[in-house]
């Protein structure tokens, strides 16, 4: 285990956390040492405590871990800890432990909003994170002790609906205008208490509680240029990009799909095999970086007219990569296409995985 990172999980219990024991389980960088739950589970193993639901076994290294309640003291030797607390609590909790000097990478919504937190998803704005580079430099400077900082991982519709944004930006300049209708998973709304079969089986419920207003905000800090002193970004404003999101959950246990359109602002537009051949070339720097979970193939482009199907595709890359389907002309805006990427790894524990080994790759933690 030597040279090994101490990683703890908070939230270790939940549809994210049992999502990060597996991609923490035989990880080659971070050794998985300390899981935090509500009081119900602290003091017990962690096979007696979880309601495990996931099709792969639970890692035999996760058993016999004793949960311990959320509070930093029992996380001071861990060198990065990710949480997967529901906001109820995530606020109080996650900000307890930077102040106590600990790295958090979050997928709750409590701080996304700050202006000083980047919001990553890690195949998309990884260069984000020069804001808690900054951070730590200054301290440096000051002589003041290594701070702690939290890092937040979006929506996890966000994680999907920008994904294939971003290569076509780069290449053909802004988006202007954007649509997106979402058919999301079952495991997107948690276990505790989750959906119940009598709401979802035979069915599709058309809200979902804040998701729409995420959505629509994310976008606009995620694609974000960064500022010239590295402290924040510069809001992307409704002038640059209107999103509209239209958010529904349906009988599908993992992966959100999303019919999206979306408008240049560039005249001409590119051609359909432009759109595509620009997604099937995209390469995030994750991998350029040789981050052990970062995807070869970053955005899957689908013939298939029937595709991609969550069942079929979510699993990608390892749950890292987004697949796209369905790349064709949009006679309102200038294209539209589906989407599909796992929510509980891209959208969630696998984004705070990739994004500690990048901050392991730059030397932050
Ligand atoms: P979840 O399945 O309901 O899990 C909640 C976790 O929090 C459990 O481990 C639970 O432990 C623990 N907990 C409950 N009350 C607590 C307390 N008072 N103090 C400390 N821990 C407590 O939720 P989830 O779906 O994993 O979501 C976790 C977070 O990730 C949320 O903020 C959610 O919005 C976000 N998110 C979820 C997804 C997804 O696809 N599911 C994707 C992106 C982001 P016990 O078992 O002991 O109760």
């Amino acid at each position: 285990m030597a040279g090994k990172k101490v990683a703890g999980v908070l939230g270790a219990t939940g549809s994210v956390g049992q999502r990060f024991i597996l991609l923490l389980a035989d990880h080659p960088h971070f050794e998985l040492k300390v899981l935090g739950a509500s009081s119900r589970s602290a003091g017990k193993k962690y096979v007696d405590a979880v309601n495990w639901k996931q099709t792969d076994l639970l890692p035999e290294s996760a058993t016999d871990i004793v949960v311990s309640e959320c509070k930093s003291e029992f996380f001071k030797e861990c060198d990065i800890v990710f949480s997967g607390l529901d906001a109820d609590y995530a606020g109080a909790i996650e900000k307890e432990f930077m102040e106590a000097g600990i790295a958090i990478v979050s997928n709750a919504k409590n701080y996304r909003r700050e202006q000083d937190v980047p919001l990553i998803v890690p195949v998309v704005n990884p260069e984000h994170l020069d804001i808690v580079a900054q951070k730590l430099e200054t301290a440096k400077v000051q002589g003041k002790p290594r701070p702690g900082f939290i890092i937040c991982i979006s929506n996890c519709s966000t994680a999907g609906l920008v994904a294939p944004l971003k290569p076509l930006i780069e290449k053909f300049g802004p988006i202007d205008a954007l649509t997106t209708t979402t058919l999301q998973a079952i495991s997107g709304a948690g276990f505790s208490p989750g959906v119940p079969g009598i709401d979802i089986l035979d069915n599709i419920i058309p809200y979902i509680g804040g998701e729409e207003d995420k959505m629509e905000w994310e976008t606009k800090k995620i694609l974000a240029p960064l500022a010239e002193d590295k402290t924040h970004v510069k809001l992307l404003t409704p002038e640059e990009i209107k999103v509209s999101a239209q958010c529904n959950r349906v009988a599908v246990s993992d992966g959100h799909t999303e019919c999206i359109s979306l408008r240049f602002k560039n005249r001409p537009a590119p051609s359909v095999e432009q759109v595509k051949t620009c997604l099937k070339e995209y390469v995030c720097d994750a991998y350029k970086l040789g981050c052990h979970s970062a995807p070869k193939q970053t955005i899957h482009v689908l013939e298939q007219p029937d595709r991609p199907q969550p069942r079929l595709d979510r699993n990608r890359d390892s749950g890292y990569g987004v697949s796209v389907g369905r790349i064709r002309e949009d006679p309102l805006l200038d294209f539209k296409m589906v989407v599909l990427s796992h929510n509980t790894i891209i959208g969630a524990a696998g984004s705070g995985v990739l994004i500690a080994e990048i901050l392991l790759a730059r030397n932050l933690i």
